[in-house]
């Protein structure tokens, strides 16, 4: 009878410990990984902000890239980008864009512009009830890893739709927690801010950001960093890197094109093939490990049209394909344009009688292309989407910054049915997509067109730095540490609950025996 209480009781103590512990979001897809959707802001012919010398698109591309390749450092973790360099995608397309890969949480990194005064690091996380206090928990993370890479932290906000509170302001945000995403934008500097801007004019500090952000998220999911011990292989698919521990010396590669090895032993695989990291110690001897790098496969299919929003239902029903912009996307993350098959919008998506999925697919992978029949005044950018290519840079050396490996782009692909091998090996310029005047893709009220607006996404004009939001701010920040005090209480008291019990059960039994 005690001993089924005292079982009873260490049970329940057990169970409240990983209460405690499980409260990350993360549906993680078909292999078990967690797969984490980047999304540089802004690009192509939208350049975001552009002030002190500085353009934002590039700084985000520099963050976005690398806080892809410190995400790959860790296991059981895929990361996508949303876009390839000098590309842009409608922000229905970003946000959506996790869907069919199995996305469990949405990135967008931008910078942010405003008054010349307002500085540091800002998290906006979804509105959405399902997901903003836990996207809370991540932005303190990302924020304190941020402040440690030397930004200065700002705080966290939220901002709900004028017309619908509990819909996001952003559409990105929205897009994605509506298709299940946990979602966030991380504005790392005020560009309009002499210091700020100083500060992340440095690539270093480009670099840095990202690391930082990489560094929140996994502390957030408890992620462990990608080793390999000497005489082992690994499989490692490109962009992914892997620690060489246990050994001390210098490090070689057999083959740099295929894996590289940095100075403190870090492997990154580079393109399809073989190759053997030495390390050779002082006393001259050598310990080996053998890299195999597969070819890169395709994973899913997407897709994109600018305008996403149309005036009517037949409107969405019967958009015009020849504008779809379908992408295959690939293990390393990258995507290429492709042309593939465009069905017809059935039924409206459940529950709605303007929203439509038109299926796409190709190489074997079908997916949708949501429309909505509303509100439409938007135009459509189809030189946005010229085909281009979208591994450039995508491969960076974590933790190595003054290492940028910049070849390996993706052959630009001709708008052609199936290619038959996707595996990006052949460098290729990257043609530079002309960037529309800001004018041409400003629109005040996002209710009407959240999907051609550039300013949809983080501006000037969206950043509120008056008192009521540095309240909310730092209030948001002050409930947070509470909230962490409480927690250790309770953790303190569940131990000692289990100390107890366990004492109580070591005399039980002494007693019993006696
Ligand atoms: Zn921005």
């Amino acid at each position: 009878m005690m001993k089924k209480f005292i079982k009873a009781v260490l049970a329940g103590v057990m169970f409240l410990c990983c209460l405690a512990c499980a409260n990350r979001v993360s549906a993680r897809d078909k292999d078990g990984d967690l797969v984490v959707i980047i999304d540089p802001g802004h690009g192509g012919r939208d350049s975001g902000a552009v002030q002190n010398g500085l353009t934002e698109k590039e700084l985000n591309w520099n963050i976005a890239t690398s806080l892809k390749a410190e995400l790959e450092t860790y296991e059981g973790v895929k990361v996508y980008l949303t876009k390839g360099y000098g590309e842009w995608n409608s922000n229905t397309g970003r946000g959506r864009y996790g869907v069919g890969l199995g996305g469990d949480i949405f990135i967008s990194c931008h910078n942010n512009s405003g008054s010349a005064t307002a500085r540091g690091s800002i998290v906006f996380t979804t509105v959405n009830s399902k997901y903003h206090d836990e996207m809370g928990k991540l932005a303190n993370l990302i924020l304190d890893n941020l402040n440690q890479a030397g930004f200065i932290r700002n705080g966290i906000q939220s901002r709900p739709s004028s017309g619908n509170p509990s819909a996001d302001y952003y559409t990105a945000l929205d897009e994605a927690a509506k298709a299940g995403m946990p979602s966030m934008i991380i504005e790392h500097c005020y560009i309009s801010n002499a210091e700020d801007a100083a500060f992340i004019s440095n690539l270093e500090n480009q670099y840095k950001a990202g690391a930082a952000d990489a560094a929140g998220i996994a502390q957030y999911y408890g992620l462990k960093k990608r080793t390999v011990s000497a005489g082992s292989s690994i499989n490692l698919t490109r962009t992914y890197s892997a620690s060489f521990t246990g050994v001390q010396g210098k490090f070689a590669s057999s083959d740099e094109n295929v894996a590289y090895v940095s100075d403190n032993g870090l492997i990154t695989a580079m393109s399809q093939g073989s190759a053997v990291i030495t390390c050779t110690s002082d006393d001259g001897s050598k310990k080996t490990v053998n890299v195999t790098v597969p070819a890169v496969t395709q994973v899913a299919v997407t897709a994109g049209i600018n305008p996403t929003f149309y005036d009517n239902v037949n409107q969405a029903k019967n958009i015009d394909t020849s504008l779809v912009m379908m992408k295959a996307v690939y293990n390393d993350g990258s995507s290429v344009q492709v042309k593939g098959t465009i069905g017809n919008a059935g039924n409206p998506v459940n529950g709605t009688t303007n929203v439509f999925d038109i299926p796409i697919s190709y190489g074997g992978y079908s997916n949708t292309l949501r429309v909505y029949g509303y509100s439409a005044v938007g135009t459509a950018y189809s030189s946005n989407h010229i085909p281009s290519g979208t591994n450039k840079d995508i491969l960076l050396v974590p933790g190595n910054y003054s290492v940028k490996t910049n070849g390996n782009v993706t052959p630009e692909e001709p708008v052609t049915p199936a290619p038959t091998t996707p595996a990006p090996t052949t460098p290729v310029p990257t043609t530079p997509t002309p960037t529309e005047p800001e004018t041409t893709v400003t629109v005040p009220d996002e209710t009407k067109t959240p999907e051609s607006v550039s300013s949809n996404e983080v501006t000037s004009k969206d950043i509120i730095t008056d008192k009521t939001t540095e309240k909310n701010t730092s209030s948001d920040t002050d409930s947070n540490s509470v909230l962490k005090v409480i927690k250790i209480v309770v953790i303190v008291l569940l131990v000692l609950c289990a100390g107890a019990a366990a004492v109580f059960l070591v005399f039980y039994l002494k007693n019993k025996n006696k």
